[in-house]
């Protein structure tokens, strides 16, 4: 298998990048900021020769494989198969499964590195991508040996894909709503329910579900729900139609529902009872790549605007001449800037082993925001181009509405970030 990454991790001596990186283009003088190393003090926006690495292996597959294709995966809904086994070979997914099951380890700093430059091209097949980190997310964080070496391992040996079941058609933000049920039955537990928005929901070799075991609705939430790993070809499984979205339709959501299906009670993530926790756990370290996807759609839609305003001309002269159009791109770059500086230092904070909940929330709210508002502004800067699928813009547009959705609408990431505050504020921190 051609692990390219992974190569490049084992020959730089260390497959854990923990450093602070770069804003910009990297350059070959980056220093190294590996766990174990004297970090220099204060704040360094370079990348490790490494990360260096992975970040122009990432935007070369990304501008070579994937832009030219996105356009028709657009069009047509259907799964880039081709892409993601591509992206496989190079190691460029999956980079966080641990070494125990044959995986790389990487950190999330280094993921969300690799991450922008997949949305660059396609926040559709980026998210199909991302999705995969999110269904193994809850494994990673309280599997045990045997289930990280069985339902990881495998992904390391072809490219799987796997799911995160949380939302229902009746709770979405409300995840303690979910009424998905898992009973205990012997040495086995009985799934029924219905999921909704299931990334990867087609495709998916097995599923992280999270279910209620405690009937009593008095039982609070960090007791009544218990995590399983499902595998996608239990009976009783139905994978319902590819939903047809707004935007990001390379990648597949779908209705998974599950009618007393039967879960061996040794795929119980940690035990029953803290799958709730663990459901919630995964966001800390997923948000940060979602909010570097965002980034990446949003650094498109500034490039695509600038390059677009430097050839079109009226009134005699190029529209990024027009005070009016250069400052809709100078904000457009004020976002973008500010959105990686959030992202990064979300991922930077989890990669040191500190909690990053309040950073997490900042980047994805704030970096989906500005995804939202340079797709708009690119469209803008095309004027009727803009609003015609000949043209890059329009696609961005439709695709970054998603980050104000999945992995914790807006509000819901304002309420985390003033919870996060008020608690703070009440310790008198
Ligand atoms: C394309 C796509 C892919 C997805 N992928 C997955 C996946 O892989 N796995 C998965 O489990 N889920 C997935 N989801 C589901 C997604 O996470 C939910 O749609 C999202 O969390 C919002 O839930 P909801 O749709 O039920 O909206 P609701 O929770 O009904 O919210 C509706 C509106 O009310 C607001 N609101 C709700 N509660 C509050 C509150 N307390 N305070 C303030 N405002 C509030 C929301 O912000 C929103 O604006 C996906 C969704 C989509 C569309």
């Amino acid at each position: 298998m051609a692990f390219l990454l992974r190569q490049v991790g084992r020959a730089a001596g260390t497959l854990q990048q923990v450093g602070v990186r770069t804003l910009s283009a990297a350059t070959s003088t980056a220093t190294s900021h590996s766990k174990g190393q004297d970090s220099i003090p204060g704040v360094s926006f370079e990348l490790s020769p490494e990360q260096h690495e992975y970040q122009q292996t990432a935007r070369k597959f990304a501008r070579e494989e994937i832009i030219p294709k996105a356009p028709e995966y657009d069009r047509t809904g259907e799964y880039p198969w081709d892409i993601i086994k591509k992206t496989w070979e190079l190691g460029l997914m999956n980079s966080h499964i641990p070494e125990h099951c044959g995986g790389m380890q990487l950190g999330i700093l280094d993921t969300v590195i690799v991450t922008e430059e997949l949305a660059y091209a396609c926040t559709g097949v980026q998210t199909a991508i991302e999705a995969n980190s999110l269904g193994q997310m809850p494994v990673i964080i309280s599997g045990n040996e045997a289930q990280q070496k069985k339902y990881l391992g495998r992904m390391m040996e072809e490219p799987l894909m796997c799911a995160y079941c949380v939302t229902e058609p009746g709770a979405g933000s409300d995840v303690a709503g979910i009424r998905t049920r898992a009973e205990k039955k012997g040495d086995k537990y009985i799934l029924n329910g219905q999921k909704m928005w299931i990334t990867n929901g087609g495709v998916a070799n097995w599923f992280f579900v999270l279910a209620r075991t405690d009937p009593d609705p008095k039982t609070p939430a960090g007791k009544a729900f218990t995590g399983f790993i499902v595998d996608g070809d239990s009976p009783g499984i139905t994978r319902g139609r590819k939903e047809w979205n707004m935007g990001q339709r390379a990648s597949d959501t779908r209705g998974i529902t599950f009618e007393d299906v039967e879960v061996p009670a040794e795929n119980v993530l940690g035990q029953e009872g803290i799958g709730f926790k663990i459901a919630m756990g995964a966001f800390d370290k997923t948000r940060p790549p979602v909010a570097a996807g965002a980034v990446g759609l949003a650094q498109r839609a500034l490039d695509e605007a600038t390059k677009y305003s430097m050839e079109r001309k009226t009134m005699g002269k190029f529209i990024c001449e027009h005070q009016a159009v250069a400052f809709i791109l100078a904000d457009m770059a004020i976002g973008v800037e500010s959105a990686r500086l959030a992202t990064l230092r979300s991922a930077w904070e989890i990669d040191q082993g500190r909690r990053n909940t309040y950073y997490a929330s900042i980047a994805k709210a704030f970096a989906g925001d500005v995804a939202n508002k340079c797709a708009a502004d690119a469209v803008q800067v095309f004027g009727g181009n803009g609003f015609n699928s000949d043209y890059p813009v329009e696609k961005l547009m439709r695709d970054a509405k998603i980050y104000q959705i999945y992995e914790g609408t807006a509000q819901i990431q304002r309420l985390i970030i003033a919870r996060e505050i008020l608690a703070k504020a009440r310790q008198g921190a």
